[in-house]
């Protein structure tokens, strides 16, 4: 594996890889990688020539500055990891290599920058609303700041998401659309610990006692998607805010049954096209994001 650090470099050494005509997928992460990370990489695999993933941790999605600082950072095993996975390059950049000052101040300042639209109103409507747009005010438009750029840099064919960040996909195909990028966006599913627990990388920061709480997230994913042939979406709603209502160790920050296209909560099951359910829960340390698709 190459290891890049140099938007420049990286680049220059990616045209050479164009004009062999090779096709290049890319998996964008940030870092503290686990088996949810190594499956991008694996699909990257199979449908690409040559497979970048990238590590940068990206301080402008984050709406909480102490989640920033807490969040796990483990360059080296990361590099193992991605070694044994058949990962071709890696790109870990300084900050400074995808942030120039001025946009560096204007998040210190904790204003929204517009620029990676590049000079066109991209606008997510209601998709950035909603759930985790509703909770974290300005990650999408950090998310997409740095996924603009890293596709500028990386200029993929195929990038690969996972489906845990189900909001997130999303978002990044409209801006994909609305920018006219010329690439695909697979979406893969979401790996999970043998007990349910989807994996992401702030699980590292629970406690051993939270831990063995946590599968309750999963598990009401699981119990939900048993139900809903039987309860409305009202009921099934309400049953799980009460499952969370006097839990000492949780607190339910949602639970949204919405359309996978419109990210809308949906009426009913029997009018709906799909239906996605998903959760975010607070616990002292951490906060998680889950979701399963019931159709
Ligand atoms: P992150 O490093 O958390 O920003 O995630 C980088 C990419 O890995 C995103 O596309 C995530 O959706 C994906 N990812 C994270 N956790 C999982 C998981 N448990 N299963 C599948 N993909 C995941």
């Amino acid at each position: 594996m190459i290891i890049f650090y140099s938007s420049e470099k990286l680049k220059n050494h990616l045209n050479s890889v164009l004009s062999g005509q090779k096709t290049i997928g890319f998996a964008p992460t940030m870092g503290a990688l686990h088996q949810g990370h190594v499956s991008l990489v694996a699909a990257a695999k199979k449908l690409c020539d040559v497979v970048v993933c990238s590590i940068f941790v990206n301080p402008t999605q984050f709406n909480d500055l102490s989640d920033l600082d807490k969040y796990p950072r483990t360059l080296e095993a990361d590099k193992a990891l991605l070694v044994s996975a058949g990962c071709d390059i890696l790109f870990a950049p300084e900050i400074n290599e995808i942030y120039s000052a001025e946009e560096l101040e204007l998040k210190r300042q904790h204003k929204e920058d517009k620029s990676w639209m590049l000079g066109k109103n991209v606008d997510f409507g209601l998709l950035d609303k909603v759930m985790e747009g509703a909770h974290r005010p300005g990650h999408f438009n950090g998310v997409a700041q740095v996924v603009s750029k890293l596709f500028r840099i990386v200029e993929p064919h195929k990038a690969f998401f996972g489906q845990k960040d189900f909001q997130q996909l999303s978002v990044i195909r409209s801006m994909v659309k609305q920018l006219e990028m010329p690439l695909e966006i697979v979406a893969c599913p979401i790996v999970r610990e043998a007990d349910g627990l989807a994996m992401s990388s702030r699980n590292t920061r629970l406690s051993v006692e939270e831990r063995k709480n946590v599968t309750k997230i999963s598990g009401t994913l699981f119990s939900v998607k048993e139900e809903y042939k039987n309860k409305p979406v009202s009921e099934l709603i309400q049953q799980v805010e009460d499952l969370f209502k006097n839990d000492p160790c949780m607190t339910l920050e949602y639970f949204d049954i919405v359309d996978s296209s419109s990210i809308q909560t949906i009426d009913s099951f029997g009018s709906a096209k799909s239906a996605v359910a998903c959760i975010a829960v607070k616990l002292e340390s951490v906060r998680l994001i889950d979701n399963i698709v019931l159709f």
